[in-house]
């Protein structure tokens, strides 16, 4: 059986975003409701990865929070500074829509810390692959400012300590969150050692950016993917992106790892997406990546949470791709009824854009 490491610390949801609409803050005609970046939908997919037994079958690997100097490796000063003054505080904004609770800091140096001992452990091959199921988020974080709920970057102080101490040289980064993982796209965007692809939900967020014409500059062009998938793409939509953009480009590039910022709000059931996705697909999608790594980097794959919003549906999608990694049967989905709905198939809007962003895949940098 695979040997899947998985990090967790209850600590990850004492990160307090307060009170919000949907993502909205409160005040004003605002009326005051739980922010939606809560504990729930992550809570509840480790107490799902408990009652079905699965987390039997895990390795735990024990997060550490990161070093100051790993930080800024990444990170701006100046930004650093006023996340730990807000943190302090107890309260304030570290970008647009990054609320920083009390503490905040020392939650998001812990969140950036398991991402990057997953990384490390899955390099190591002390694990086959490695899930960490953290919080906050990090793939919209950009070097000065927290975005879009992420207030460190956690996927790229990763591939940072990978570079430094493993030796690390080419490593790619497939994001199926339903937003564009702009954060991770402007901190590596002149980099050709570190492929960025990031499938996403056309506009949704950031508005300004995720576009096809962004595909990384001087030395670094290529080396970014954006398929920004019109709403309503389902299951046909995303794995044709998968057969026809990803892994094509994964083989071209030749990664020694593959990192996945991991959002499960491309669901069906997800408040802030417009997309269709079921465990089905998240199970397709992991598969895809499992081989792909085993062809091209010794099986080398980790995955780091970042959004999903739906308490109900995502652990069940972050279950899938649990069972997949593990080798495990999977679970019969309570919301089978959903793969059954309108949309499913691939649209040809999603074809042509697919089609487009193929075409161009000669510019992804070969690797050695
Ligand atoms: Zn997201």
């Amino acid at each position: 059986m695979p040997n899947v490491g998985f990090v967790w610390h209850e600590r990850y949801m004492w990160h307090n975003t307060g009170m919000a609409a949907g993502s909205i803050p409160a005040g004003g005609l605002v009326e005051p409701e739980i922010h939606i970046e809560n504990p729930s939908a992550k809570r509840r997919m480790r107490n799902l990865l408990e009652v079905t037994g699965v987390m039997d079958s895990l390795t735990p690997l024990r997060p550490r929070p990161v070093t100051m100097d790993e930080v800024l490796r990444v990170h701006g000063a100046a930004y650093i500074e006023r996340l730990q003054a807000m943190s302090e505080l107890g309260f304030g904004e570290a970008g647009d829509h990054a609320p920083v609770g009390k503490n905040s800091w020392e939650i998001a140096l812990m969140s950036a810390g398991g991402c990057l001992v997953a990384a490390e452990a899955v390099w190591d091959r002390t694990v086959d692959t490695a899930y960490a199921l953290v919080r906050p988020p990090g793939h919209h974080c950009e070097r000065d400012r927290g975005r879009g709920f992420c207030l460190l970057a956690n996927i790229p102080i990763a591939i940072e300590h990978l570079r430094r101490t493993r030796g690390a040289r080419r490593i790619a980064t497939v994001d199926w969150d339903v937003h564009h993982g702009n954060g991770t796209q402007s901190l590596f965007y002149e980099d050709a050692d570190v492929l960025t692809i990031s499938l996403h939900q056309d506009r949704c967020y950031p508005l300004d950016s995720g576009g096809v014409e962004e595909r990384g500059t001087g030395a670094g062009e290529g080396a970014n993917i954006n398929v920004p998938l019109p709403p309503g793409t389902g299951h046909g939509g995303y794995l044709a992106a998968f057969d026809r953009i990803v892994l094509p480009a994964l083989e071209r590039f030749r990664p020694e790892i593959i990192i996945v910022p991991s959002g499960f709000d491309a669901c069906a059931m997800d408040p802030l997406g417009r997309m269709l996705l079921t465990t089905d697909s998240y199970r397709a999608m992991t598969e895809r990546l499992m081989a792909a790594a085993a062809q091209l980097c010794q099986g080398r794959l980790a995955l780091c949470h970042e959004g999903g919003y739906s308490p109900a549906y995502a652990p069940w999608c972050g279950l899938a791709v649990m069972e997949t990694l593990a080798g495990l049967p999977p679970t019969p989905d309570p919301y089978a009824h959903l793969a059954l709905s309108g949309g499913q198939e691939l649209k040809p809007a999603e074809d042509a854009l697919i089609g487009m962003i193929e075409a161009r895949l000669e510019h992804v940098p070969i690797g050695a």
